[in-house]
C-alpha cells in the first residue's frame, strides 16, 4: 500500500497539486498538519484534501486558525497573515481544522506535526531531540513535519549494541528502506519549503515494506505568489517561496 505524507501545506493550492500529480496513484494521503498558514488558498487547499480523503492532524498554525491567544506566539508575518487567513476562511474550512487531532496512530505509523512529546510545538532539529523523542514513541516509526526540512532520524546499533541515532538528509528521489528499524521522518514543506529547494516537497511511503522515498515537484511559484500579492499577504513571506527558505 502506497501513502502519499503531506505536510506544511501552507494554503499554497498550486504546490499541492503539482505534488499529488508528481507522487500519482496512491491508496492514501495523510497529512502532518499546517494546512493553513502563510498561503492564498486555505479553503481550496481543504477542499482538495476533503475530496482526497486525507487524513491528519492538526498543527500550530491549523490551531491559530480556528481562533485563541495562540497568535501571539507568532512572528510579525506569520502573525499577519493568520489574522488574513482567520478572516477569510469559510466555516465549513474552521470546522475542519478544529476537528483535526493532535496526534493519531495508523498501523504501526504516529502521525505529528511537530514531535510525538509536543505534537503541536517542538521542533525536532537535532538527533538528540529525535533520540528523546524515539525514546517515548507509541509506535516504531514516526511521522513529523513542522520544520519544513526533509530528514530521517533512525535508530541503529552502535558497536557496543547500544541504540545510536543516526540523520539522514535525503536527495530528491533518494529511498530509504527502514526495515525492522524505529525512525522519525519528516517529508518536507509542500507549500514552504525552507531547505534552500523552492520546489514541493512530500514523501511516499510503502507501508507494506516500511521504505520511503521523497519526492520534489516544481510548480507556477509566481502564480501563488500573485495570489498572495493581491490577499497583500506579508512580502517576505511571499519573497521566500522563491528561494525555498
Ligand atoms: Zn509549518
Amino acid at each position: 500500500m502506497r501513502v502519499a505524507v503531506l505536510s506544511d501545506i501552507h494554503a499554497n493550492l498550486r504546490a499541492l497539486d503539482a505534488i499529488l500529480a508528481e507522487v500519482g496513484s496512491v491508496d492514501a494521503v495523510w497529512h502532518l498538519g499546517d494546512v493553513v498558514g502563510y498561503g492564498p488558498d486555505p479553503d481550496a487547499v481543504v477542499d482538495r484534501l476533503r475530496e482526497r480523503g486525507a487524513i491528519g492532524v492538526q498543527g500550530n498554525h491549523d490551531l491559530a486558525a480556528i481562533g485563541g491567544d495562540v497568535i501571539r506566539d507568532f512572528n510579525v508575518d506569520a502573525r499577519a497573515a493568520m489574522e488574513w487567513t482567520r478572516r477569510t476562511i469559510a466555516s465549513a474550512t474552521r470546522t475542519w481544522l478544529a476537528a483535526l487531532p493532535i496526534r493519531r496512530a495508523i498501523g504501526s505509523y504516529s502521525l505529528v506535526h511537530g514531535s510525538p512529546r509536543d505534537p503541536t510545538w517542538e521542533y525536532i532539529l537535532s538527533e538528540s531531540v529525535a533520540a528523546a523523542n524515539l525514546a517515548i514513541l507509541a509506535t516504531p516509526r514516526g511521522l513529523f513535519g513542522h520544520t519544513h526540512l526533509p530528514v530521517a532520524y533512525v535508530v541503529g546499533d552502535d558497536r557496543l549494541g547500544g541504540d545510536v541515532v543516526g540523520s539522514l538528509t535525503p536527495q530528491p528521489g533518494s529511498s530509504l528502506a527502514l526495515d525492522g528499524r524505529r525512525a522519525l521522518v519528516n517529508p518536507g514543506s509542500v507549500g514552504q519549503p525552507r531547505d534552500g529547494d523552492p520546489r514541493a516537497s512530500a514523501l511516499v511511503l510503502d507501508v507494506t515494506s516500511h521504505s520511503v522515498t521523497w519526492v520534489r515537484a516544481a510548480y507556477d511559484i509566481e502564480a501563488t505568489q500573485r495570489a498572495m500579492r493581491a490577499a497583500k499577504l506579508p512580502p517576505r513571506g511571499i519573497a521566500r517561496l522563491g528561494f525555498g527558505i
